[in-house]
């Protein structure tokens, strides 16, 4: 037995790590990430004000103007609170730091990955209650989970990851008002869906709003936000590392997030590709395309595993789901430009031929 076996805590030796494939020379079509850099026309003026920063200083701790970018770029209501996170993971644990030893984290499956697992960082018990056959939460069981497990935190990601879709509105309101568990409502794909929890703040005091920039252009800055109650974040503030957001960070957020026009205009590239490659990929005989409010499309494929492996044969890198899982024959590709998506889509239809 090595030295870090027999002192672990052996709950964390049984974890599978997170798990990021290689992708090197890959087309990269697996983590919602948009295809969208830093435009050509601005990399010198970037460069000049990215250069100001001061590194040998910390950065600055309450990222004042940071704060007012966001704001700014997803009109937050100047009455809530904003906690800034390195990604919206680390809100997401820091949540789940607030709990006390036997506390509750309940979710939804399938769903994001990182609720269960930061319970198990943090030692906490994990209940994710069964999406219905439309992949929309079964308010019955929802219910019934939420009085027999009475959870302490409640996850929901809105639209939901792995699936696209958003779940029912007032099936949410509902779960809201029938708990004491602090419910975060996770719109990491805000920027592609209808409709927000945003302004419901205001009506719940037992709910905050969860954002990211990642799956808007930026998931190399790694930023998210928790938006809530000034109340609320100004205590779990407390738990947030003093210098969180790096100076980087902070300078380039700054400049980059300023152009919403570019960064609306290039969700609506995204959009419109969505439209796009579910009407092409719904013709392939053999596949089920999922309506999405996101960045992705979920597909139920007949033989996911020789169709992954031929993808990856061909360069394209998608998501593939465990075996014997719910999503077993599933694949996620996350929607690019029209050039990536056209390549993806010749691959997929060679596939079928
Ligand atoms: C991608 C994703 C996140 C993680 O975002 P980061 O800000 O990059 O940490 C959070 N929630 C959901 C539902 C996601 O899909």
């Amino acid at each position: 037995m090595t030295f870090i076996d027999q002192w672990l805590r052996s709950d964390i030796r049984d974890i599978n790590a997170y798990h990021v494939p290689s992708s090197k020379n890959m087309l990269k079509m697996d983590a919602m990430e948009s295809p969208f850099g830093v435009p050509e026309e601005l990399k010198d003026e970037f460069l000049e004000y990215i250069s100001q920063a001061e590194v040998n200083r910390y950065p600055d701790a309450s990222a004042e103007e940071l704060q007012a970018t966001l704001r700014n770029l997803m009109e937050i209501p100047e009455e809530f609170g904003v906690l800034l996170g390195n990604g919206s993971d680390e809100l997401i644990q820091l949540l789940s730091l607030a709990c006390s030893g036997g506390d509750l984290i309940m979710s939804f499956e399938p769903s994001f990955v990182m609720y269960e697992l930061v319970s198990k960082f943090a030692q906490l018990n994990y209940h994710g209650v069964k999406l219905d056959d439309n992949f929309d939460i079964d308010l019955n069981s929802a219910l019934l989970a939420i009085k027999s497990k009475k959870p302490k935190l409640i996850f929901i990601a809105y639209p939901n990851n792995p699936t696209g879709n958003s779940f029912d509105y007032d099936a949410i309101i509902e779960i809201i008002k029938s708990t004491d568990a602090l419910v975060v409502l996770d719109e990491a794909y805000y920027a592609y869906s209808e409709r927000s929890f945003l302004k419901e703040i205001v009506h719940f005091s037992n709910l905050v709003v969860l954002r990211t920039i990642s799956k808007i252009g930026f998931a190399g800055l790694r930023l998210g936000l928790l938006v809530g109650s000034q109340e609320t974040i100004e205590q779990l503030n407390k738990l947030r590392l003093p210098y969180n957001i790096n100076t980087l960070t902070q300078a380039s957020a700054n400049f980059l997030l300023k152009d919403r026009q570019r960064i609306s205009n290039n969700a609506k590239i995204i959009m419109d590709e969505r439209a796009r490659l579910y009407d092409a990929l719904s013709l392939i005989r053999g596949l089920t395309v999922y309506p999405s409010q996101t960045n992705f499309l979920l597909i139920e494929v007949h033989n996911a595993k020789s169709l992954l492996e031929s993808l990856k044969d061909s360069g394209i890198l998608v998501k593939g789901f465990a075996i014997s899982s719910q999503l077993e024959n599933f694949i996620r590709i996350s929607v690019s430009e029209v050039k990536e998506n056209n390549v993806l889509l010749g691959c997929i239809k060679d596939f079928y031929d």
